[in-house]
C-alpha cells in the first residue's frame, strides 16, 4: 500500500460553506461589534441551550476555561474532587488549577466511564464534588452517579467535553447533575473554532458564571467574584451558528465512518471496540480500539508506529493518564487505577471525521489487520 500524502490525522475539523460564514461577518462587520455578548453569541446561546436540553446554559472561549469558570462557579474553599484519570489532561489541570485536589477513582472496562462502585469509598469531609468525564462520548452510569451524590450532599460536574448532542432513551445528557462543560474546540465533533459552554440546572450558578467569565462583573459598578476573561467572540459564535446547522450531517457521515471500521475489523481476535449501549444517540466523537498485546500479538505501540510508516497518525488519546504527567510526579499513584492504567497503554483513536474516504478507512483497517500476529 502507498504511504498516505497528505497524510491521514486523527482528526479534521469540518467547515460550513465558507459563503455562509462569510455572510455572518458581514453582520459583524457592519455592527462592529465584536465580543461581549453581540447578537451572534446570544444566538448560538439560546440555540444550544435548546439544542442541548439544558436549563440554563453560558457559552466560552474554551472548554478548558468553562470547566475552570464551573468549578470557580460552585464556591469551594478548597477540598477534593473525585474524578477519574482516563482523560485530557484539561480536567485535572481545571481541579488543581482552582485549588482543588483530584482525587482518582478508576475508570469501568467497558466503556472507560467513572466506576460507579469505587466512588464511595474514596468519600471523605474533605470531597466537595463529582467530577466524571462522558469519555469518548459514552455517557457515565449517571442514575448511580446520582444516587451516590445525593447520599452524600454532593454535587456532580460533567466533563462533557466528549458527549455534544448525545441523549440517553432521548433524554439530553446536559440534564443530569448540577452541570456540564462542553468542549467546542477545532477537534470536536462540534466546533466553534475554539469553545466551550457550561449546561447548569440553576439560574443562580449560570449568573455566577458570567461573573468568572468576565471579571466578576454584573454591571459597571457591581463586581461580585474574583473573575477572569474567558468569553466567546463573534467569530466564534458564527461559525458555531453554521456547525449547528449541518450537525445532523456532521453525525450522519461520522456514522457512516464509525460503521465501516466496525464491519472491517470485526472479528479480529485481540482488538476491540467499545460495545454500542441501548438507547444512545452516539455522536462518533472518536473511534478508540484496544489491542490485547497477548492476543493480537502486538503492543498497541506498534501498531501506532505502523500506521505511521503509511502516513497515517491515530493519537493514544489518554496517555500518558494524567496522574502519571510529569508535573504531578509524585502526587498521585497511578497503579491504583489499574483500569485506567492499562486502558491507557491499549487504545489508540484512530482516525475519525465527518469527510474521511471509506477507502480510507479501508487502507487503515487493512494496515491495522496486517500488524496481527
Ligand atoms: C477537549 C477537552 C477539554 C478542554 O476543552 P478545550 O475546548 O480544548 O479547552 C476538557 N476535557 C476533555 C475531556 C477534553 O477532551
Amino acid at each position: 500500500m502507498q504511504k498516505k500524502d497528505p497524510p491521514i490525522l486523527v482528526t479534521r475539523p469540518s467547515l460550513p460553506p465558507v459563503e455562509e460564514y462569510e455572510a455572518l461577518v458581514r453582520e459583524i462587520f457592519s455592527t462592529h461589534y465584536l465580543t461581549n455578548g453581540g447578537a451572534q453569541h446570544q444566538r448560538l446561546e439560546a440555540a444550544l441551550r435548546d439544542h442541548l436540553g439544558a436549563q440554563h446554559l453560558r457559552l466560552f472561549t474554551n472548554g478548558h476555561l468553562a470547566l475552570e469558570c464551573a468549578i470557580s462557579a460552585f464556591g469551594f474553599d478548597g477540598g477534593e474532587i473525585i474524578t477519574t484519570p482516563f482523560t485530557f489532561i484539561s480536567t485535572t489541570h481545571a481541579i488543581v488549577r482552582c485549588g482543588l485536589t483530584p482525587v482518582f477513582c478508576d475508570v469501568e472496562p467497558t466503556y472507560y466511564t467513572i466506576d460507579t462502585e469505587r466512588i464511595e469509598a474514596l468519600i471523605t469531609p474533605r470531597t466537595r464534588a463529582i467530577l466524571p468525564v462522558h469519555v469518548y462520548g459514552n455517557p457515565c452510569d449517571m442514575e448511580a452517579i446520582d444516587r451516590v451524590a445525593k447520599k452524600h450532599g454532593l454535587p456532580v460536574l460533567y466533563d462533557a467535553a466528549h458527549a455534544f448532542g448525545v441523549t440517553i432513551h432521548g433524554r439530553a445528557v446536559a440534564s443530569y447533575g448540577e452541570a456540564s462543560m462542553f468542549s467546542f474546540h477545532a477537534t470536536k465533533c462540534y466546533h466553534t473554532i475554539e469553545g466551550g459552554a457550561v449546561a447548569c440546572r440553576s439560574a443562580d450558578f449560570a449568573e455566577r458564571l458570567n461573573g468568572y467569565k468576565n471579571f466578576g462583573l454584573h454591571s459597571e459598578e457591581d463586581i461580585r467574584e474574583v473573575g477572569g476573561n474567558a468569553k466567546m467572540n463573534e467569530f466564534q459564535a458564527a461559525m458555531g451558528l453554521l456547525n449547528l446547522k449541518y450537525f445532523e450531517r456532521e453525525i450522519e457521515k461520522r456514522g457512516r465512518v464509525a460503521a465501516r471500521y466496525r464491519e472491517n475489523l470485526a472479528g479480529i481476535e485481540g482488538l476491540s471496540f467499545r460495545p454500542i449501549p441501548d438507547g444512545i444517540r452516539q455522536n462518533y466523537a472518536y473511534l478508540p480500539v484496544t489491542f490485547d498485546p497477548e492476543a493480537f500479538g502486538r503492543t498497541r505501540d506498534e501498531v501506532d508506529k505502523t500506521l505511521n510508516s503509511y502516513g497515517v497518525f491515530a493519537r493514544k488519546y489518554f496517555y500518558p493518564l494524567p496522574s502519571e504527567a510529569a508535573c504531578y510526579q509524585g502526587r498521585f499513584r497511578p497503579e491504583e487505577t489499574p483500569v485506567a492504567l492499562a486502558a491507557s497503554r491499549r487504545v489508540l483513536t484512530l482516525p475519525m471525521y465527518a469527510d474521511l474516504a471509506l477507502d480510507d478507512v479501508d487502507d487503515i483497517c487493512e494496515i491495522v489487520a496486517s500488524c496481527r500476529q
